[in-house]
């Protein structure tokens, strides 16, 4: 009989390494939002795997970067804060085109280090890079720290996955599940919901924009809700910072809003797996990026 392990996990790294990209491919569902720019998750996310002989609590965190105040710093709080309660960190980096370690990495993986956590140096995006240019890359890494392991993968074309769960389950202490095998998150559908929303007005909207967006469900109404299929209305105010951002959101003509509203949608409607109507409004809250206040209300800082 082989021991069951059960353990907790935490994805730190470098904005945009493909820490959420990783944490749904582990999952095998969409449960973080993912685009090409920096700082797209802003919270600690739980995703729970949970196979026959192993159980992992998997942590993805928003990107470690420099940061001063507001919600950037909140931000790096949070990402080394979920470092404190795991077994094993696993620090993501992406594989780069020339295959070199960049200064601003070795900062990043200092600061890691200084956690004093068992950590697993994780390569990702190994798609991108000549299979020759891999060996001499983790040859570079090992060097850095005492790491556990380094480990190559791809998070977007899965290359290595499996065998990195293996690899993962051998670090975590024997021990028997931690929740129960159903329980896939600690994030409420209605949440998952506004992130859905706030990923594709990231991805259609360019520049300052993305930085200063904000998605609250208002309304979840599950009546018309069935054990299959049924309906869910959903309303959502978008926050932006500040005025000019609202007509950027809102589009010619309201197009761009439609535009993200049925790409949301239809995300939803999987999620859910019923039909959902959605109702989205923009709303300007000045600086909410830098309140205290809107930071506790909108969930950035823990108290709220
Ligand atoms: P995070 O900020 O670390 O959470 O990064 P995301 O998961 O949001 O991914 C950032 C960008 O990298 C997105 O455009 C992803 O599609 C892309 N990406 C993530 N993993 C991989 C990978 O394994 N290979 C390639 N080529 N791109 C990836
Ligand atoms: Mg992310």
């Amino acid at each position: 009989m082989t021991t069951h392990r059960a353990g907790f996990a935490a994805i730190v790294g470098r904005p945009n390494v493909g820490k959420s990209t990783l944490f749904n491919r582990l999952l095998g569902e969409k449960l973080a939002i993912v685009s090409p720019k920096p700082q797209t998750t802003r919270n600690r996310l739980l995703g729970v795997l949970t196979k026959p002989d192993v159980q992992v609590a998997f942590l993805d965190t928003p990107g470690l970067h420099a940061a001063r105040g507001g919600i950037n710093k909140a931000m790096v709080e949070a990402a080394l804060g979920a470092l404190g309660d795991v077994d094993v960190a696993l620090h993501l980096i992406e594989a780069n085109d020339d295959a070199r370690i960049h200064p601003p990495q070795l900062e990043t993986a200092q600061l890691v280090a200084r956690a004093n956590k068992p950590t697993i140096l994780v390569v990702n995006k190994i798609d991108r890079i000549a299979k020759p240019r891999l060996l001499p890359l983790i040859a570079e890494w090992a060097k850095v720290h005492a790491w556990l392991e380094v480990f190559p993968l791809s998070a977007q074309t899965g290359e290595n996955v499996p065998e990195f769960v293996d690899l993962l389950a051998r670090y975590l202490p024997e021990g028997p599940e931690l929740f129960p095998p159903d329980v896939l998150t600690d994030q409420a559908e209605r949440s998952i919901c506004a992130e859905y929303v706030r990923e594709q007005l990231i991805r259609l909207t360019h520049d300052e924009v993305p930085y200063g967006l904000a998605v609250e469900v208002e309304e979840f109404d599950e009546s018309d809700r069935r054990e299959t299929g049924g309906l869910v209305r959903i309303a959502a105010c978008v926050l932006v910072e500040r005025d000019s951002q609202k007509g950027i959101v809102i589009g010619k003509r309201g197009a761009l809003l439609k535009e993200a509203g049925t790409r949301a949608r239809h995300e939803i409607e999987r999620l859910l797996g019923c039909r959902v109507y959605l109702a989205l409004t923009v709303r300007v809250e000045k600086d909410w990026t830098q309140r205290p206040n809107a930071l506790r209300r909108l969930g950035y800082v823990p108290g709220g």
